[in-house]
């Protein structure tokens, strides 16, 4: 809720804040990350924000990199008042030029070579006291020499007024800048990914030296502030509800809810009846004794099934069943509850709807993707419809995955819980290929048992991004007992990655394929082979369906 009134304590009014203003670069969410790693807290908008409807103060400012330059006559520019707000400004590599365009539209021009990967930074200091210490502050604690990594094709041709170089490389001679008086810098490099080593501690140099930003950004100090802020929206009687699925976003939104206003917070598991191997059962032992969360189990799975049935071509009508599905089950239990709710003396009328929105959909329907382009606004996943006319309230939504998973231990959530794969909303019916009938689900649940079973025991778990067992809509022949059988196949899948943009299959060694392989035509009745997935994404997705 970055500029919406409506939310009474958002972080960036009770935090010191770095403010990223995007022009569109595929590292600019990366920077925002970095400062919370470094226990400051950031928020990233679109460069086009104006600063005049931000409602609050960040300690300073960040430009990001962006595809386009700065002389194009449609390229994005940053409202010019962030100038006049006499807080700091470093600009990094689109951000640089757009600073010195901004003191002089003439300095920037496409260099003769365009510059990608590595580069050496010398690192320019000036003692005199005409400069003033802060031009070097960027650099304090660095060396002299620094491997950096560079993503520019255009360069500044001559200094700004004002400014003093501060760094320099054989390609770009102002690949650091700072202003002599004002808290102004600018550098060519990126120091927000890995491939600047010291890159972090550049960006402490701005954002705790230079802007004084507080290194105050805990998790536990975020619960109690949240606890506060969901306190003060929902108010004395008002009522909550919201599904969980046993995954960890649900799971901590919950228990964040549950410590906020108690019982008052409706939780909703539905049992699809494509759900894990006893997951509904798992859940609800975990989420009801062990956290306390006042949950309604609903086992639909006959109804899912049902519908499930005949389906044999086309995944997406899987998909579209079990969503429709799932909302109307959904909104069913929800009028009983709300039922519920009205005739209670204690609590007012059911008005919220939890989502476990975290950050990285935020910042993909926020970050700016180029002028012709129209800025998405923000949707909100889930997919519950409109119709329940519930507002929303999303506890997660300044948060990245590893923030989660570490507010959830804070709050006491288990360990297995909060390092639990991602599990598709569609559950095994996306992985069972073909038709998904009672047996299908059966084998594939089995199957897949066995397999995170072994991954587990071989600790090979959270190395692991995703890893389950697809059942192959075909029949091959083996042998087993001295009978000839002619059985179903399952596909392992496993995959290794940072984002889920991308995915490399997981390269197990042979003795462990080999063990779950044998256990799963042992134990699984209906299975005589066993294959393994190497395939990439792209091309592959990591689900099947
Ligand atoms: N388009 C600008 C250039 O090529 C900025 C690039 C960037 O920000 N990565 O120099």
């Amino acid at each position: 809720m970055a500029t919406d009134g409506s939310d009474p304590i958002p972080p960036h009014k009770t935090f010191d804040t770095i403010l990223v203003l995007d022009f569109g670069s595929q590292y600019s969410h990366l920077i925002t990350r970095r400062l919370r790693e470094l226990n400051v807290y950031s928020e990233m908008l679109p460069c086009t924000q104006k600063l005049s409807e931000l409602g609050w103060t960040p300690k300073g400012v960040i430009l990001s990199g962006g595809p386009y330059s700065v002389y194009w006559p449609d390229a994005p520019h940053v409202d010019p008042e962030v100038f006049k707000l006499d807080i700091p400004i470093l600009g990094i590599c689109y951000g640089l030029q757009e600073i010195a365009w901004n003191h002089d539209n003439t300095n920037v021009l496409a260099g003769e070579k365009r510059e990608y990967g590595h580069a050496y930074l010398k690192v320019e200091r000036h003692g005199d006291a005409s400069t003033g210490g802060h031009v070097n502050a960027l650099f304090k604690d660095l060396e002299d020499d620094m491997e950096v990594w560079m993503s520019h094709g255009d360069k500044l041709s001559h200094i700004p007024e004002g400014f003093v170089t501060v760094a320099t490389t054989d390609n770009a001679p102002f690949a650091g800048i700072a202003h002599r008086e004002k808290k102004l810098y600018g550098i060519q490099f990126h120091p927000e990914v890995t491939h600047t080593p010291k890159g972090k501690l550049l960006l402490k140099n701005f954002a705790v030296d230079i802007c004084q930003a507080k290194t105050n950004w805990t998790m536990s100090k975020f619960v109690d502030q949240e606890i506060a802020r969901i306190r003060a929206l929902v108010g004395e009687k008002g009522q909550v509800i919201g599904a969980v699925s046993g995954g960890v976003d649900s799971t901590v939104a919950a228990k964040l809810m549950q410590e906020a206003i108690g019982d008052r917070f409706h939780a909703v598991l539905v049992d699809n009846g494509v759900l894990r191997l006893n997951e509904a059962q798992i859940v609800k032992e975990t989420l009801t004794k062990g956290l306390g969360i006042n949950l309604t189990v609903v086992d639909a799975s006959e109804r899912f099934l049902g519908r499930l049935k005949g389906i044999t071509d086309d995944p997406e009508k899987k998909r579209k069943v079990i969503g429709n599905t799932f909302i109307e089950v959904f909104q069913e239990e929800a009028k009983k509850i709300a039922a519920a709710a009205h005739n209670s003396e204690h609590a007012g009328e059911i008005e919220w709807l939890l989502q476990g929105t975290l950050y990285p959909d935020v910042i993909e329907s926020i970050s700016f993707k180029g002028p012709s382009a129209t800025i998405k606004t923000h949707h909100n996943v889930g997919g519950l419809p409109a119709t329940m006319s519930l507002k929303l309230i999303e506890p997660l939504r300044e948060l990245f995955k590893d923030e989660v998973r570490e507010l959830g231990t804070n709050l006491g959530i288990p360990e297995d819980l909060v390092w639990r794969h991602p599990f598709p909303g569609p559950g095994i019916a996306i992985r069972i290929l073909g038709e998904v009938t009672p047996e299908q689900v059966r084998i594939a649940r089995e199957a897949d048992h066995i397999f995170i079973e072994e991954i587990k025991a071989a600790g090979l778990y959270r190395k692991i991004s995703q890893a389950f067992a697809a059942l192959l809509p075909v029949k091959a022949v083996g042998v087993m007992g001295d009978k000839r059988v002619h059985d179903q196949v399952i596909a392992l899948r496993a995959v290794e990655t940072t984002d889920f943009m991308t995915a490399d299959w997981y390269p197990f060694d042979g003795e462990f394929l080999k063990k779950v392989s044998r256990r799963i035509v042992n134990e699984v009745n209906g299975v005589c082979r066993v294959v393994y997935d190497v395939t990439s994404k792209p091309p592959g997705t990591i689900e099947m369906e």
